[in-house]
């Protein structure tokens, strides 16, 4: 990554959040032709998605199999993944507690909207045996067709260890890997410079169809949410870096401004990689651990989306007039660790593994229509924390490493 990408990345993320005033502005204008906005400038905002989503698969396989090949060693890999997982689902286990104690606490200051007329079309919804099953891949263009990011990361590890183990024998395979690896970071950049069109299109919609009534009603939910973020960065992370990376926090935080505007704009983990590559080996991470970590926590780290599913769980049984039990938390614990491992990089995608979670507890997956309207909000504070802890993940990676070859 060049500077350049860094120069442009700045007034991209400004782009994007004039986008969004704007966005605002024209909805509550256009109220009264909501109707316009759903059938001329959202398709615009489809559009955006849809290139966002096609160039996942292909980022995902490439970088990881390029992060794989770069270790050299299957046993470093294990080390290094074996570490960087227990890390993962760690902290995303913590992340959906604070999630949970934060919503309980302004549970009483929540909305109580109407459920009577509430209609979402929820997907399928997966066991959690389910989930460890399709992990793994029965062919070999499925995965990418149907952009299945936990089986694109097993195919990538096997094609990375194969790689590793016929060495010289395929040196140009692994050129061939870096260079496409390289192509297809270029094209999701070319693709996120439509994000402030696209961020345009998706929301004025929303806007003109539910007025500011929509943010106006969530407002406590999405507080809730936000100071949930907030305290995960500011207590997890912070002590995480800082006992486990040796890394001052405030360091670490600044060093990821660039990444942290950029996710908070995009709404897009996958879309953020190369820069948060950038931040964390400027933050002192190796190249050979950052390219290896960011990837896998780009695609299974989600430790904002796990406190969103967490607080939309409690607002979503509150509004039903269901109080749940402890037992039923420690369910959500378990299954937003594991639904938010489900969900891919792009905006939007945890909202659709949030069914997941409300059906592991009886919620009505119906539920999730009272939120759907500013999920876009929620999405960027959730991307933020996503890829913050990948990148102090990475940090913590390379101390142990350090230390451990001293
Ligand atoms: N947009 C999030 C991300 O890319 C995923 C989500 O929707 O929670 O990290």
């Amino acid at each position: 990554m060049n500077n350049s990408t860094k120069k442009k990345s700045l007034p991209l993320a400004g782009q994007i959040f004039i986008a969004l005033v704007l966005a605002v502005i024209v909805g509550l204008l256009m109220q009264s032709h909501a109707d316009f906005t759903a059938k001329y400038i959202k398709p615009f905002g489809t559009i955006f998605l849809n290139l966002v989503k096609f160039i996942v698969g292909p980022i995902v396989l490439f970088s990881i199999m390029a992060g794989v090949v770069s270790l050299r060693d299957i046993k470093k890999v294990g080390q290094i993944g074996g570490t960087t997982i227990i890390y993962y689902f760690c902290t995303t286990a913590v992340a959906t507690a604070i999630g949970l104690a934060v919503a309980n606490i302004f549970r009483a200051s929540f909305p109580a909207l109407s459920t009577s007329s509430l209609t979402y079309e929820a997907p399928a919804s997966s066991s959690a045996m389910d989930v460890l099953v399709n992990i793994f891949p029965s062919n070999f263009l499925v995965p990418i067709t149907e952009s299945n990011m936990l089986q694109v990361i097993v195919m990538a590890l096997l094609i990375g260890f194969a790689i590793i183990m016929l060495g010289e024998k395929v040196a140009p395979a692994i050129d061939g890997i870096n260079r496409w690896n390289d192509i297809f970071m270029k094209c999701m950049s070319m693709i996120l410079a439509l994000s402030p069109i696209g961020v345009f299109c998706l929301l004025c919609p929303v806007v003109a169809a539910n007025g500011a009534m929509v943010v106006g009603s969530l407002a406590k939910v999405l507080l809730a949410a936000y100071i949930a973020y907030l305290l995960h960065a500011i207590i997890v992370y912070s002590l995480t870096v800082s006992t486990l990376g040796g890394m001052n926090p405030v360091k670490f935080f600044k060093g990821m401004a660039p990444a942290i505007m950029f996710a908070f704009s995009s709404a897009s983990s996958v879309g953020t990689l190369p820069i948060n590559l950038e931040c964390s080996q400027k933050l002192g991470a190796s190249k050979e651990v950052a390219s290896f970590v960011l990837p896998l926590g780009a695609t299974i780290n989600m430790d904002g989306t796990a406190i969103y599913q967490g607080v939309c769980a409690i607002f979503i049984a509150s509004c039903y007039g269901i109080t749940l039990t402890p037992s039923q938390m420690i369910t959500i614990v378990l299954t937003a660790t594991l639904a938010s491992v489900g969900t891919a990089g792009v905006p939007g995608a945890g909202m659709v593994m949030l069914a997941m979670v409300l059906a592991s507890v009886g919620l009505p997956v119906d539920g999730i229509a009272l939120v759907a309207g500013v999920d876009r909000i929620f999405d960027m504070g959730r991307t933020t924390l996503n890829i913050t802890g990948d990148a102090s993940c990475a940090i913590i990676v390379t101390n142990r490493l350090r230390k451990r070859n001293k």
